[in-house]
């Protein structure tokens, strides 16, 4: 009986890591998901708007001139090339 019931909480702490798995793999994707589809925004300085937060010109424009949006503006190189290429 002892070893019966040490093996059931042996499952349930089995169970409490694949939730805490896939909790962590949903974070993971998530967390993926926000570097690689962002939402758009652009600079009025930029003549392009930005959507990839790994892209190197969307990363010199400091938080503050940062505007949500496209702007009207054409997708910069640098972000398609990055949303292109995946995770
Ligand atoms: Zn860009």
């Amino acid at each position: 009986m002892k070893k019966a019931s040490s093996t059931g909480a042996q499952q349930d702490r089995q169970r409490i890591r694949d939730r805490d798995f896939c909790r962590y793999a949903a974070r993971l994707a998530g967390s993926l998901g926000d570097t690689v589809r962002v939402t758009p925004w652009h600079s009025d300085r930029d003549t392009h708007h930005h959507d990839n937060s790994d892209c190197e010109a969307a990363r010199k424009i400091s938080e503050r001139e940062r505007k949500p949006g496209t702007g009207d503006k054409p997708l910069c190189n640098e972000c398609a090339k990055l949303d292109s290429a995946g995770p």
